[in-house]
């Protein structure tokens, strides 16, 4: 899950995903526009929204819990200051390789994180955290997707999946990567090196970790790649997660913001969605937009396993 106020959302057209905004200054953009509601830029962390109750950000505010910072906003990318290399990937100290691991590319490889190893020229959709108030959503855009040809990946928050093991093995079958969202979807560039570790550990088994936020440094890559697991982000943010007057963002706009994304984002790219959202009620249409732009979509082969193959298969 992911919030952050509307004035974050960078100009259409522009290369968003290279764009990097001084972390204090997105801060002070998210605090002075979202006022009292938004207490996300806290070291002091009061309770996550996993659930979401109908009624936006207030009502959430009003029930404890603070909205996550976001996946798309400029709060991940990072400015320079030792976060890593520009391209994302890790600096590790001189001398010390982790052993490879199947289906994990050496940071030094050219790996694109933002693409997931996507070189095919199709297009990937990603869905993430956990449709809340109906767990059974899952399979049943799965399904969808399974009959429209196209192959997805699903990042899952494993607090939840792991109560619903049949929604992970019957993605997989309907042809779905299923990768790792954490075990709670804390933001891993705040916790100790103890608590990095149990959240990564405790996620999704697999290869496939979609940080929370997208939001991975030097130190989270490095720990996410000795335990086999690579990280994900995406090209295309559909803003989804944003609330508009405590609703979330409707599907036609979801569906204009892929449509309008550039050629860039969309070759080799992935889109990021919530299974929580309208995203699941525009996917049709991004997927029938896209196929008519020349951007075709992952292909669903049939069934998979918990690795994700390097370069994506699609
Ligand atoms: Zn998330």
């Amino acid at each position: 899950m992911s919030e952050s106020p509307g004035v974050l959302r960078r100009g259409r057209g522009r290369h968003r995903r290279r764009k990097r905004v001084p972390l204090p200054a997105v801060v002070a953009a998210a605090v002075l526009v979202a006022g009292s509601t938004y207490a996300a830029t806290s070291t002091d962390d009061p309770p996550e929204c996993d659930a979401r109750p109908p009624g936006g950000a207030g009502a959430a505010a009003a029930g404890g819990c603070a909205p996550r910072p976001a996946a798309g906003a400029p709060a991940r990318r990072r400015p320079g200051g030792g976060h890593g290399a520009p391209d994302g990937t890790a600096r590790r100290p001189a001398g010390v390789r982790p052993a490879p691991v199947a289906g994990v590319p050496d940071p030094d490889s050219g790996y694109d994180r933002e693409r997931c190893g996507n070189t095919s020229g199709r297009v990937l959709l990603s869905l993430d955290d956990w449709p809340y108030d109906d767990p059974e959503r899952a399979v049943r855009i799965g399904a969808q997707l399974q009959s429209q040809g196209v192959r997805a990946a699903f990042f899952l928050i494993n607090k939840y999946a792991s109560q619903y093991p049949r929604i992970t093995t019957t993605l997989r079958r309907q042809g779905h990567w299923v990768g790792s969202h954490t075990w709670s979807h804390r933001q891993l560039t705040r916790l100790t090196d103890d608590e990095l570790r149990d959240e990564l550990r405790n996620g999704l088994p697999g290869n496939f970790l979609r940080p929370p936020y997208g939001d991975a440094g030097p130190r989270e890559t490095e720990v996410a790649a000795s335990l086999g697991q690579r990280v994900c982000n995406w090209t295309i943010d559909t803003y989804d997660w944003q609330q508009v007057g405590g609703a979330f963002r409707d599907a036609d706009a979801i569906r204009a913001t892929v449509r309008e994304a550039t050629p860039e984002e969309k070759t080799n790219g992935v889109i990021l969605g919530h299974l929580f959202s309208h995203f699941p009620e525009a996917l049709t249409g991004i997927i029938g937009d896209l196929r008519e732009q020349g951007y075709p979509m992952c292909r669903n082969t049939g069934p998979v396993t918990e690795q994700v193959p390097y370069p994506l298969e699609c």
